[in-house]
């Protein structure tokens, strides 16, 4: 069977992870750091494909562009959503359009840079990306118009001549759901295309239900941001909370195809159905409650909130709970990604007011310190990400950083540092970057702090968050931090010290 449009990804991203959601950030970590015979099976196992080559799960991004494509006239039969392992076979002489989705292409996303930075290498997706464009031999054969679009397709906007080295013919930035049928097309008919276009803006009705399932049951439940800070890609987003029964349609693809766990995705789930910035409690409940009793699942959680949603509308985060029966046998505890970045309200005021809303800056450190407690009086567990050299950071502000952190101790979660990385489109984009040679030995103190916070709270978010997986893999995860967590930890104080940090 031939295709004419075959949608990708790089292999990273070609994974349910052990179905932990969660080691998908491990694909952020530059090769070397994890040998790859531990790296692909514990952490990123290949995805399922059918006898066709096509994936059984696949991103949700790409996933919406499939059944953007399908909704728009293009049939069946002309696109798959393929297994990149399985390219080869795909990829030919009928195939006009190969189209990826990207997280990281480059290997310059906020994580994967701080990493990269902290410990040398090279980031495993922009790895993957490059062997996949430039090694696959169909592709060199064949010369399909390549098409890149996700959350990373930022990075091949601002740097023409890697698209050049990949082979890259254009950069959807954006929204693909009404763009992406357009643009095929016109590369369908012949047509020159632009290197670089912007997506158009997708309303709610042109988000269409999903025509596959995805790693591990994301379901896109809201779509952009209005916190607006000025460091994030999402913040130019329009808005948008899919109608209950439209989320509901693609919980149902998902338990077809033999998911039973269901992650609600959002920027800040909690605003699901929002006025503005205040929370909607009973319809962030209801879509809680109406998937958790879906036919078929067995489990839900969701992608992303924050603390200030959760500390603006406590009954809602009991609510959740409440339904989800969080904190029993059944369910003892589900993640949640939050961003806190800063201690400082000075640089909260500065970069992200709408972060904080409706609390004020200068609530700040109280705002995150009470959610998290919230939270974890009620069975969540934060992932939170901080950022090192936000413009403007002084030593006091690192300092109040640090502060929040050990005031964190009570509550489970983990805490990542990040460095700060200019990202285009946002409005911090000509801001100078955060590099390895800026730390300053409060900085270390910082990331020690986050260590040790880290360290103390793993060993028991494994034994439930780990709880399910094969017996194998726990058997690995378990030897790693019995033996592991200690020796990190002397190495961690002993770098820190080395570096001035008082810790
Ligand atoms: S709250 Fe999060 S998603 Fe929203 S703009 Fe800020 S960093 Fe981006």
């Amino acid at each position: 069977m031939a295709y004419k449009i075959v949608l990708t990804t790089d292999r990273t991203m070609a994974s349910t992870y052990n179905r932990n959601m969660f080691f998908g950030f491990s694909a952020c970590l530059p090769q070397g750091v994890l040998p790859d015979w531990f790296y692909y099976p514990v952490f990123c196992p290949s995805a399922p494909a059918d006898e066709r080559g096509a994936l059984v799960y696949a991103s949700c991004g790409i996933r919406k562009i499939e059944a953007a494509l399908l909704k728009n006239g293009f049939q069946r039969d002309e696109l798959i959503v393929a297994h990149p392992d399985h390219l080869e076979k795909l990829v030919t002489s009928e195939t006009k359009i190969l189209c990826i989705s990207a997280n990281d292409p480059l290997g310059i996303g906020p994580a994967t840079s701080t990493f990269v930075e902290l410990w040398g290498g090279e980031g495993r997706m922009a790895i993957k990306l490059r062997e996949l464009l430039t090694k696959t031999r169909a592709i060199q054969k064949y010369k399909p118009k390549v098409v890149l679009g996700g959350p990373g397709a930022w990075q091949l906007a601002i740097h023409p001549e890697k698209r050049t080295e990949l082979g890259i013919d254009c950069v959807v930035m954006g929204d693909g759901d009404i763009t992406a049928p357009e643009l095929f097309r016109e590369i369908l008919r012949g047509e020159p295309v632009e290197p670089v276009i912007q997506g158009k803006i997708a309303e709610d009705e042109d988000i269409s239900d999903l025509a596959g399932a995805t790693i591990v049951g994301l379901v896109e439940a809201t779509r952009g941001c209005a916190r607006s800070c000025a460091f994030c890609v999402p913040s130019i987003k329009k808005v948008r909370s899919r109608p209950l029964q439209n989320i509901l349609n693609d919980v149902q693809m998902n338990v077809v195809h033999g998911n039973n766990g269901i992650i609600l995705h959002g920027e800040d789930i909690l605003l699901y159905q929002s006025d503005g910035l205040m929370v909607n409690s009973a319809a962030v409940i209801e879509l809680f409650d109406r998937v958790e009793h879906f036919p078929g699942v067995k489990w839900v959680t969701a992608s992303h909130a924050s603390f200030s949603s959760a500390l603006s509308s406590p009954e809602t985060i009991r609510g959740i709970a409440e339904v989800l029966e969080l904190g029993t046998e059944k369910h003892p505890t589900k993640a949640l990604q939050i961003g806190i970045e800063t201690g400082s309200p000075k640089l909260i005021a500065r970069h992200m007011k709408g972060k904080v809303y409706p609390f004020k800056p200068e609530d700040w450190q109280r705002v995150v310190h009470d959610g998290a407690q919230l939270l974890h009086e009620n069975h969540w567990v934060y992932a939170a990400t901080l950022i090192m050299g936000l413009p403007g950071e002084e030593q006091e502000d690192v300092q109040l950083t640090i502060d929040l952190v050990k005031k964190l101790r009570p509550f489970k979660g983990m805490i990542v540092p990040l460095f700060f990385t200019p990202m285009e489109t946002t409005r911090l984009e000509y801001a100078t970057p955060f590099h390895k040679t800026d730390l300053t030995p409060l900085h270390y103190e910082l990331l020690a702090a986050c260590w040790n916070h880290n360290l103390d709270w793993i060993p028991e978010l494994w034994s439930t968050y780990g709880r399910d997986n094969n017996p194998l893999l726990k058997t690995v995860i378990n030897a790693l931090i019995r033996y592991g967590t200690g020796p990190i930890r002397r190495r961690m104080l002993r770098n820190a010290r080395k570096h001035g940090a008082t810790v």
